[in-house]
């Protein structure tokens, strides 16, 4: 449907009844324009954590099929909620369920993914001149049953939606007026980003932006759909995350992230020959630990020392797995450290820039900061350094490549400006 928009609202934008009374406002007004809208909800703002504690009281362990249910309920009360006020506004408005809206997922019951949406009732419905709200977050697995799709899954509901629509945009209203280079409450001068590609999204989300669910950014590249994240509290314009488009003023580097709570675990002298990485690793899998960096330094002797890094949550069955694989590696020392944070820059600009890196490792060492571990990607440099000089850290990166001010306005992408 050409000229469709999608919107999103998050739970904090509909977490009171005052707060949906607002959002409905917003809604009706577009409408008023002659567009044609669709809404996607989430459940009220700590809904879902209410819901899972009363589960958890009753049983530490309950059925992931039943928490489906129960989680589902939260998206439904919201939704619901939204139509009323919509039509209370006299703008015309039916709500509907994942059942209802056709998006079918995989049996995976707590992380199911979207296998395909028969969106057939819902057109039906705009064309009608509803406003249609899809409660979130849910689908209906292949057997019949209710599904949900992960934390924070109903912005990829909102994408998934809008791609079934064929709908020109699909927005995510949010408590944040955009993407930021780095965290504002870091860095004073962060800047909200107009412009991020899909590719700096997906690394930025895997390094912990929480501002939109991994999956939901893998749907949108994947069908070239474009999301817009901004405030719904604000006419602020926000961050357009689409196809990367080589005639755009861009910046060599667009966002700083860090990640705090990360843990370090060596190692030391274990035999340098074939299959002791992979019986590491395999043990670690095996107890579905995810790792992160992986360094292998070859000493004397035929001995090698083997470092990974991963989220300190995991430190500790981490280590018990190595203590009791030990017998296999032999190592002569096992030792941890979990006062490490990872600190990386990701921009498109290094595709086709050299010097991004060494400008990072410079920038770190002109503060005397060390740098333990390193890792790369095309669009991507992390380096792991002593937790303690994270804020440090970020602050001079974003100096160094000049991030408070938007490309157009600098001398150049991200050069300095003379004194
Ligand atoms: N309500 C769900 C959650 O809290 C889904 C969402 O908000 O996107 O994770
Ligand atoms: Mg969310």
């Amino acid at each position: 449907m050409t000229g469709l928009i999608v919107q999103k609202y998050g739970g904090t934008s509909v977490g009171t009844i005052e707060r949906i009374q607002n959002v409905a406002r917003r809604i009706a007004e577009v409408q008023k324009t002659g567009k044609e809208v669709m809404v996607v909800v989430s459940a009220m703002a700590g809904e879902t954590d209410k819901l899972l504690r009363m589960a958890r009281e009753i049983s530490d362990r309950p059925e992931r099929r039943e928490i489906d249910l129960l989680l589902s309920s939260g998206e439904r009360i919201s939704a619901a909620l939204l139509t009323i006020a919509l039509n209370a506004l006299g703008c015309p408005a039916v709500s509907m369920t994942g059942r209802q809206i056709g998006l079918v997922t995989d049996n995976s019951h707590t992380r199911a993914r979207i296998k395909h949406i028969n969106a057939t009732r819902a057109k039906q419905l705009i064309e009608e001149g509803h406003v249609v709200v899809v409660a979130g977050f849910q689908g209906i697995s292949e057997k019949g049953d209710v599904t949900t799709l992960g934390r924070g899954g109903s912005d990829t509901s909102a994408v998934a939606v809008a791609v079934a629509m064929g709908a020109e945009l699909c927005e995510i209203y949010t408590d944040v007026d955009g993407v930021y280079t780095t965290d504002p409450n870091m860095v004073a001068d962060a800047r909200k980003l107009d412009v991020v590609y899909y590719e700096e999204m997906l690394e930025m989300a895997s390094l912990g932006a929480k501002v939109l669910q991994i999956r939901c950014v893998e749907v949108a590249k994947k069908y070239k759909m474009p999301l817009v994240v901004r405030s719904s509290y604000n006419n602020e314009e926000g961050t357009l995350i689409c196809e990367e488009n080589p005639s755009m003023e861009r910046p060599l580097v667009s966002g700083i992230m860090y990640q705090k709570n990360q843990s370090k675990v060596t190692l030391r002298g274990v035999p340098d020959e074939p299959g002791i990485a992979a019986g590491i690793f395999d043990a670690l899998a095996e107890a579905a630990i995810s790792v992160d960096m992986i360094i292998q330094n070859v000493s004397a002797e035929g001995h090698a020392d083997i470092s990974f890094t991963l989220d300190t949550d995991h430190l500790q069955e981490a280590l018990e797995v190595m203590k009791k694989t030990a017998h296999q590696f032999k190592p002569e020392n096992l030792i941890s450290d979990s006062n490490i944070s990872k600190i990386s820059i990701v921009g498109e600009g290094m595709r086709s820039h050299s010097g991004i890196a060494a400008r990072m490792f410079r920038t770190l060492s002109d503060e005397n900061i060390n740098i333990l571990m390193i890792s790369t990607s095309e669009i991507r440099v992390s380096c792991i350094i002593d937790s303690k000089y994270t804020e440090l850290a970020v602050r001079a990166l974003h100096d160094a490549f000049d991030m408070k001010t938007a490309p157009a306005e600098a001398n150049g992408p991200a050069q300095k400006k003379s004194p």
